[in-house]
Parts: structure tokens; C-alpha cells; sequence
């Protein structure tokens, strides 16, 4: 069967004052699917993200979340029309405990039902389970990583929105965070994330867009990004 896409981004433009952030920007992210956005410092990367979450409000264009149209809407009403945005610099509260970090992440106030979400996420992610009375503050950064995104999850979103989640990621980490934004996927969510490095945003979304100053110049798995622009990127 055919679904909607969970986000949809139709020619979206963002100004501040006079300067152009984002023209015209484009794609779609399916149920499943990881999708990443990657460009040089100023490409527009987290504009994107605020203004899909009602951070900003775009000059003209449209955004669809689970094939809802939440342009105009407050960020408290994205969030329930499904979007999960990590924001950068992950942001665990650490004097809690990963169980209770967890919990504030369900955005609800029924405890069986959130304790039904917590122990869900203990199976995607077993390493957390064996954490759960430690504060957030004493994990790793991988594990905090892994944190946030199941946080994310709690919400039951459609779609997950992270910004850079490989920042300050050992290379070992990094591969880990493949296999978590994988299970993640596969809980049945699509997976937005942002990029500055393209070699591991190729390694971690199933497509990649390449955002320069503010408009798409190409997009696709690795193999269909065009060898000079990889080069370039990749320089
Ligand atoms: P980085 O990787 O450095 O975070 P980015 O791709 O996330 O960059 P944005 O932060 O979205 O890029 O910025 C896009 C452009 O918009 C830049 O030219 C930036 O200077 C400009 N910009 C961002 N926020 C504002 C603002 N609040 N007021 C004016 N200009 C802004």
C-alpha cells in the first residue's frame, strides 16, 4: 500500500529580513526511511529543521508531517501532529536517570502507558535497559546519544528530526549510531537527520540532499550523488 510520507517539504522558502536561508527546498521522507541533509556551515540546514518544528515561519512554500499541513502551527502543535525534534548538543537532563529521562519524553501524563513505551525501548535498545538507574549526566556520549533518540521515540512520532547526531562521536560510536537510527527506523518512524559530513551522512541515511547556501544542488543514495560535487564535499 501507498502511504503518505511522514514529512513532505514543498518549495520552502525562509528569509531573515534580507537574507535568503532556504529557496525553494524540497524532499520527502517515507515511513522507515533515513533521510539526511547535509551542507557547509550557512547552508540552511538547522533553518530547515526550525522552521519545519514552528520555530521560524517560512516566507511561502508548505510542510505536510504525517500528511498534516503545520505551517502556521506552534511548535507545542507540530510535536503533536508528530514531529520528534533532537535538537543539537543532545540536551539530557542529568541529574536524572535514564528511566526518567525517558519519561519525560512520552509527552504524556498516563503512567502505564508510558511505562509501556519505557520497556518498548528497552528492547529496541538493550544497552539502555541495563543503564536505567544511572544519571544521564554519567553516560558516554554515544550512550547520551542513544538516550536522545529514544527519547525521541517516546512520543510515538512519525517523524525524528536530529541535528548532527555524530558531533563529538568517537569513529566507533559512529558506527553504533548507524545501527541505533536503523532500529529507530524500523519502530516504524522516518528519520531526518542533519549533516555536516557527508561521507558519514552517506553512511547513515538511505539519501542524502546537499543544501548550498540555502537551495538543493543534488540528492540520492551515494552512489547517484555526482562524482564532482562528492569531490568537492569531500575535499
Ligand atoms: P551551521 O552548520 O553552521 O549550523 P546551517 O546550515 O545550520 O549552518 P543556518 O543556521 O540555517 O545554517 O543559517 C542559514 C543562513 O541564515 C546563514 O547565512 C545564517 O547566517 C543566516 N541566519 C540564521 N539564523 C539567522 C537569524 N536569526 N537572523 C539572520 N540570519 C540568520
Amino acid at each position: 500500500a501507498v502511504t503518505a510520507p511522514v514529512l513532505e517539504v514543498r518549495d520552502l522558502t525562509v528569509r531573515y529580513g534580507h537574507v535568503t536561508a532556504l529557496e525553494d527546498v524540497s524532499l520527502t521522507v517515507g515511513t522507515g526511511e533515513v533521510v539526511a541533509v547535509v551542507g557547509p556551515n550557512g547552508a540552511g540546514k538547522t533553518t530547515l529543521l526550525r522552521t519545519m518544528s514552528g520555530l521560524v515561519k517560512p516566507a511561502s512554500g508548505g510542510i505536510s508531517i504525517a500528511g498534516r499541513d503545520v505551517v502556521g502551527l506552534p511548535a507545542y502543535r507540530v510535536a503533536r501532529a508528530g514531529l520528534a525534534h533532537v535538537p543539537e548538543g543532545r540536551g539530557t537532563v542529568a541529574p536524572l536517570t535514564v528511566e526518567d529521562n525517558l519519561r519525560l519524553g512520552a509527552l504524556s501524563e498516563n503512567t502505564r502507558e508510558t511505562d509501556r513505551r519505557i520497556a518498548g525501548m528497552y528492547e529496541v535498545f538493550p544497552a539502555l535497559g541495563r543503564l536505567k538507574r544511572r544519571r544521564a549526566g554519567l553516560l558516554s556520549g554515544g550512550e547520551q546519544q542513544m538516550l536522545v533518540v529514544a527519547r525521541g521515540l517516546m512520543s510515538q512520532p512519525s517523524l525524528l528530526a536530529i541535528d548532527e547526531p555524530s558531533m563529538g562521536l568517537a569513529p566507533i560510536m559512529v558506527r553504533e549510531l548507524v545501527g541505533m537510527l536503523r532500529r529507530a527506523a524500523e519502530t516504524g518512524v522516518g528519520v531526518l537527520i542533519v549533516e555536516q559530513n557527508l561521507a558519514l551522512a552517506t553512511q547513515l541515511a538511505d539519501r542524502a540532499l546537499i543544501l548550498v547556501r540555502g537551495t538543493v544542488r543534488a540528492s540520492g543514495s551515494r552512489g547517484e550523488l555526482p562524482a564532482d560535487l562528492l569531490e568537492e564535499f569531500l575535499a
